[in-house]
């Protein structure tokens, strides 16, 4: 495989929580669920460690052993995480962090696909329209608890605090049946991955984006999956995100498209087969 990313944060002065990493036959992406600044996690080390260390563990498990299911490397990545942790943090807090997973291997003829959470994987294909795997519990449970965050303008004292409110409620729903499922500290979450295989004769392309820059399409609008491939095709994961920053940037205060944060970590990779 090739492939190419690019990764850029939301905002200057807070480290990019999302994580992308690839090997010649494994590639991740990971989303870290960030609490807004000021909520108590009970982890000293922080949402962007928690992607990045999942992350390298996760590519490592995934290579190692490729007869391996990947939601079981995940598994094994998740606890290996929480060993990691230490004694220090407090791993049973609703805020610990925790983190979107989409990742793809190709093993022998064929490509695995893994998505847990928001990330979303578009499989470029041949001969037909593009397939975008997306994991929609966390959207749902979110849609039905974000109407008072989403009428108040972005980034201002109101919003900030409806967003905290929102975060609270919504981690009750995390990693529950009826809920939503995300990488934290349970090793049980991967089993609740969508996973699949295509074999690579049937694929030009498969494209991995965390929500800050799948927004483009699933939240704005703006564009279809068939355009974000050739946008990503012919110019590549970072032109992708500009054109989600020129977007945000035309609706600072989230009037057109209420949304947590003005501009959010984004992430976009591209794997040619
Ligand atoms: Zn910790």
């Amino acid at each position: 495989m090739r492939a190419s990313f690019a990764s850029v944060p939301g905002s200057a002065d807070r480290s990019n929580e999302d994580f992308a990493a690839a090997s010649h036959d494994v590639v991740v992406l990971l989303d870290g669920a960030g609490t807004p600044p000021g909520v108590e996690s009970g982890c000293s080390h922080g949402v962007a460690w928690y992607a990045r260390q999942l992350g390298a563990q996760f590519l490592i498990e995934a290579g190692a052993t490729p007869r391996r299911p990947l939601a079981d490397a995940l598994a094994t990545a998740i606890e290996r995480l929480a060993a990691l942790h230490g004694d220090a943090c407090d791993l049973t807090h609703t805020n610990t962090p925790s983190a979107t997973v989409a990742a793809v291997r190709r093993t022998g003829d064929d490509l695995e696909y893994l998505v847990l959470a928001d990330s979303v994987l578009v499989l470029d294909v041949l001969d037909t329209d593009p397939v975008a795997v997306t994991d929609d519990r966390l959207a749902r449970i979110s849609r039905s608890l974000r109407a008072e965050m989403d009428a108040l303008p972005t980034g201002s004292p109101e919003h900030t605090r409806a967003r905290c409110a929102y975060a609270h409620k919504l981690g009750s729903y995390r990693n529950t049946d009826g809920g939503f499922w995300v990488a934290s500290t349970d090793p049980a979450a991967a089993a609740h991955a969508l996973t699949g295989s295509l074999p690579t004769d049937r694929l030009r392309a498969v494209a991995l984006l965390s929500d800050g820059a799948s927004r483009l399409v699933d939240r704005f609008g703006l564009t279809d999956w068939s355009d974000a491939l050739k946008i990503l095709a012919d110019d590549g994961p970072a032109e992708l995100i500009r054109r989600v920053r020129a977007a945000e940037d035309s609706d600072l205060h989230g009037e057109r498209w209420p949304r947590g944060k003005a501009s959010d970590d984004a992430t976009a990779v591209y794997c040619l087969l």
